[in-house]
């Protein structure tokens, strides 16, 4: 059984919410606890191969210091969620200031679908790459 699909109405706030959380979460971890060091992946420690994050803080790190290309390299379906999430949250509120009136990019159902699946190809090139031809993330 499914329910109704989440529209704009829905994914819009909670983008806000989300993007509200994240920056908390960061400026707890930058001021309120010193920036400690970001511990590794639990997976990569324990089975040396990648997991679907596997790269995501270096991508984010490179993107905060404007290495976009660095950024794709650590981890693409990061940079695709990122600039995804910036053209929605961008476009919505435009959109939403101009009386809902011009062009939005509109939530769609398929994209949480199309985004863990990006995650899960790059998840699998990544170990591919890394099991069978030796290259490291
Ligand atoms: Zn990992």
């Amino acid at each position: 059984m499914r329910g109704t699909p989440i529209t704009d109405r829905e994914a819009y706030p909670a983008a806000w919410i989300t993007l509200a959380a994240l920056a908390g979460a960061f400026l707890l971890w930058r001021f309120a606890l010193g920036a400690p060091t970001v511990s590794r992946c639990w997976i990569w420690e324990h089975w040396h191969v990648y997991c679907p994050g596997c790269g995501g803080t270096r991508a984010l790190i490179a993107l905060a210091h404007g290495q976009i290309g660095e950024a794709l390299w650590c981890h693409l379906p990061v940079v695709v969620t990122l600039v995804l999430a910036a053209a929605y949250l961008l476009t919505q509120t435009v959109w939403r200031l101009r009386g809902k009136r011009g062009w939005a990019l509109h939530y769609r159902p398929s994209w949480p679908v199309l985004l863990v699946g990006l995650f899960l190809v790059n998840c699998l090139v990544r170990n591919v790459l890394w099991l069978g031809f030796g290259i490291p993330l």
